[in-house]
């Protein structure tokens, strides 16, 4: 909310991005940064990184989804995510939520293929077909 904005009663509407952000890594420890994009803080060693993406930027301020409420199809204009965006239509406010991003790997002991959210640093996975454990290291 920023200054000066006058707050009113209308449930805020969501619609998840359809442009992932670019799974940049740290240059200091090569580990996974926290997704999306500015400035980001590396959860691992602390490390302060800008992230800049253009081409992502641009597919975001070109994104086009339709109001929940109403269907009219919009673009959204705005150069984030999570971004706040009035509907011309029907004028509720809609937050584009920043796509969940999922990467796909592939079980070491039956090669089934798992779609996990990168997370940084290293964690424990069952894997649900042969129910093996491996470490998975984003
Ligand atoms: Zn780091
Ligand atoms: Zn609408
Ligand atoms: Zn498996």
């Amino acid at each position: 909310m920023t200054e000066g904005e006058v707050e009113v009663d209308i449930a805020l509407l969501e619609v998840e991005s359809e442009i992932s952000p670019p799974l940049i890594n740290c240059p200091n420890c090569n580990g996974l940064l926290p997704l999306g994009l500015g400035t980001k803080t590396c959860t691992l060693c602390d490390a302060v990184v800008n992230v800049e993406h253009e081409a992502t930027r641009k597919e975001w301020v070109e994104e086009r989804f339709a109001c929940p409420n109403c269907s009219k199809v919009l673009v959204c204009g705005v150069e984030e995510r999570p971004a706040k965006v009035a509907c011309s239509s029907c004028s509720n406010q809609i937050v584009v939520k920043p796509k969940v991003v999922k990467v796909e790997i592939t079980c070491p002991s039956c090669e089934r293929r798992l779609r996990l959210k990168p997370r940084p640093g290293s964690r424990q996975v069952n894997c649900p077909a042969c129910d093996d454990a491996f470490k998975v290291t984003f």
